[in-house]
């Protein structure tokens, strides 16, 4: 029988079922990556397959200096989670840990559960009020074109946990940080500061949060039973994949672009980043196949974003030193791009009109305030590196960001191939401006 398996398996192969898409370098790196490689959390040993996958895809796409620039970072892994509520509509709720969770007892725990409609009314509360339970945030995000929603209503996630710990919490469940109906939970990063103690910290979907909102409405005391396993496994290597389109002036200035290279583990992270890495990536590809450049462009898939920026931190830390005349990241899914920001030290600088001209054709017009980059990018931008955020539509971004459900599915190939026509505008003008590109004065640290 042995002898039939590899023909079977041509004769399955040969068949139109399983053909590949046409070529097309963007979408081919979101494919490639998400089913070759898969999740790729942070410092785990998928994160060192996907940098691996990259540098030689990346070779194979014909760059120079092509490399792997790792640095050392502590490292949460997920485990079990479950929770059911004990009383008094005894169900099964659906939840994930969220990054840098503490972990239950073995067994678990069970705790009465005390609800906040907002972090507001979490951080007002009486110590005595939380001490020992299980607290509930269920602050509801709506969905903005432009994603702006996420920064106050992600504080919940972000700092919620700290909180409550602080107060005495066994525990806390947040509604999840998105804007779908679907039960699948959103998970993402917290740190715990002002020397919080680790508490299991998950998030309910969106379906489930309303559930426990309305099952605590009916005034009895809610018990919750709450298992959580995640562990911090110690420090471990990520590292960012570097490479370069040379260009014809090294005293100009490099433009530096790119995406994150991790993913949360619950999807294949193709909206959260590989889309980003496909757009900067292929719009960098059409200007290396094109006449030299006077300035180089650096693409970085950085490693550890999701983790709390370990990638940035590192490159600014070897290259902060480096002339760099500006920067843009990709990291807000594969939609199209419908607005530009820039944060130049002259408001009025030539190259403003330039972009202005490439972009407007593509429909993408100037917005009103200023760019202020990522999380990857954010220490560069932090040192004074001029920036440009080309702004694609969130509508449909959070829900499907930090899910299960961030699959390649979700990527709309025509809206990715608007975002690569976008990049390559905006790079084929930054890369050859007669600009000068003043730095601006470094940046207070944000928290
Ligand atoms: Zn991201
Ligand atoms: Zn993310």
């Amino acid at each position: 029988m042995r002898a039939l398996i590899p023909a079977v398996a041509a004769a399955f192969l040969a068949s139109s079922a399983f053909s590949a898409p046409p070529s097309d370098v963007g979408y081919d790196i979101v494919e490639g990556l998400t089913t070759e490689v898969g999740q790729r959390l942070a410092g785990t040993e998928a994160e060192a397959r996907a940098r691996n996958w990259a540098v030689a895809r990346l070779k194979a796409l014909g760059f120079a200096n092509v490399r792997i620039e790792p640095f050392d970072m502590p490292v949460w892994v997920r485990g079990a989670e479950t929770a059911e509520i004990v009383a008094p509509f005894p169900q099964k709720l659906v939840l994930a840990a969220l990054g840098n969770s503490g972990s239950t007892p073995d067994g678990g725990i069970t705790a009465e559960v005390v609800g906040f409609s907002s972090l507001e009314a979490l951080k007002a509360a009486p110590d005595a009020v939380v001490r020992g339970k299980i607290v509930f945030v269920s602050h509801r995000m709506t969905a903005t074109q432009d994603g702006s929603s996420y920064g106050y209503f992600g504080a919940a996630r972000r700092t919620g946990p700290s909180i409550a710990s602080n107060k005495g919490a066994a525990a806390i469940l947040i509604r999840s940080i998105g804007t779908d109906h679907h039960r699948v939970p959103h998970t993402g990063v917290q740190n715990w500061t002002d020397g919080a103690t680790p508490i299991p910290a998950a998030a309910l979907s969106v379906p489930d949060a309303e559930q426990l909102e309305r099952i605590i409405a009916r005034g009895k005391p809610v018990q919750i039973h709450l298992a959580l396993t995640p562990r911090m496994t110690g420090v471990h290597p990520s590292g960012n994949v570097i490479a370069e389109v040379p260009g014809r002036d090294p005293k100009a200035g490099v433009v530096l672009i790119g995406g994150h290279l991790d993913s949360w583990d619950l999807g294949t992270g193709a909206i959260d980043d590989a889309a980003g890495l496909a757009i900067t990536t292929a719009a960098a590809k059409r200007i290396l196949d094109g006449p030299k450049p006077k300035r180089t462009i650096r693409l970085v898939w950085f490693g550890a974003e999701e983790e709390g920026g370990f990638g940035g931190d590192a490159y600014a830390k070897a290259h902060g030193a480096e002339k760099h005349a500006l920067t843009a990241e990709a990291d807000f899914g594969g939609d199209r791009v419908w607005q530009f920001r820039t944060h130049f030290a002259d408001p009025k600088a030539p190259l403003l009109a330039e972009l202005t001209t490439a972009l407007g054709g593509l429909g993408v017009g100037p917005g009103s305030s200023p760019a202020h980059g990522g999380t990857d990018i954010g220490p560069m931008v932090q040192r004074g590196t001029p920036v440009i955020d080309l702004e694609q539509d969130g509508t449909r971004y959070f829900d499907i960001h930090h899910t299960a459900d961030d699959t390649l599915d979700k990527i709309d190939r025509a809206q990715l191939n608007q975002a690569i026509d976008a990049w390559t505008a905006m790079l084929r003008v930054v890369v050859d401006t007669a600009d000068p590109l003043a730095a601006l004065p470094p940046q207070p640290q944000e928290n």
